[in-house]
């Protein structure tokens, strides 16, 4: 059996975190464009300097970059046991061209998840989120501090915060959700995605319930 999953909702939401649990648990492939930019972005690609500069400003990255990177990655083999959509797609004309992938590579998505949370509470936890280096796992310094400061517990490489997570970047993050992705869910809706709302305030261990609870039970 399969489970394909889309995890959707603004920056500082809790998708990453999550995300890496979910994959984790079901043992199927996390697909996020945002890792996979930076990946473009530390190889110094041509496709990475383009999407840089967008990044840094707290844009989205024009779709067409975004397709180009994601391409073909739904139809490797490694997500045959399923996969989890993170932070894609961010715009109308993303869910659109994803839909249309789907169907031709004959897949459906078993659950679309919209996470929620209060805007004071997202730029709380953007600001305090660190990084590591090497795998990218994410900490937070109040509340998933790591086990030694400032390195990461899965395999030990150096956490630092993204360069796009200072507070101006972030608000201009939040508008550009507000603006062009925030209107996805009516694409998700109107075309009948199993979508699930769920509310992301809490702490990430109830949180992660929620979610499992709702691709559980139909
Ligand atoms: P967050 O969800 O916290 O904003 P991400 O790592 O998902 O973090 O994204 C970081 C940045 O990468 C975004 O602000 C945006 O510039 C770019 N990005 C990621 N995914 C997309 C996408 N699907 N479309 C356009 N831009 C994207």
């Amino acid at each position: 059996m399969s489970e394909n999953l889309l995890l959707f909702g603004p920056p500082g939401v809790g998708k990453g975190t999550q995300a890496q649990r979910l994959s984790s648990v079901f043992q199927i492939q996390h697909i996020a464009t945002g890792d996979m930019l930076r990946a473009a972005i530390q190889s110094y690609t041509p496709l990475g300097q383009r999407a840089k500069s967008f990044i840094d400003k707290g844009q989205l990255v024009p779709d067409d970059l975004v397709l180009d990177l994601l391409g073909e990655r739904l139809q490797h083999p490694d997500t045959r046991r399923g996969f989890l959509l993170d932070g894609f797609p961010r715009t109308v004309p993303q869910a659109a061209e994803l839909d249309r992938m789907l169907k031709s590579y004959g897949k459906t998505l078993d659950r679309v998840i919209v996470l929620d949370a209060p805007e004071e509470e997202l730029v709380k936890r953007i600001s305090g989120r660190r990084t590591c280096e090497s795998c990218q796992a994410s900490y937070h310094v109040v509340a998933r501090p790591p086990r030694v400061a400032g390195f990461c517990d899965r395999c030990g490489g150096v956490l630092s915060q993204r360069s796009d997570d200072s507070e101006e970047i972030i608000r201009n993050r939040l508008r550009e959700f507000s603006a062009k992705t925030k209107p996805v869910i009516d694409y998700f809706v109107t075309h009948d995605w199993p979508v699930r709302m769920i509310d992301a305030a809490g702490n990430m261990d109830q949180i992660f319930g929620r979610i499992y609870a709702s691709i559980l039970l139909s």
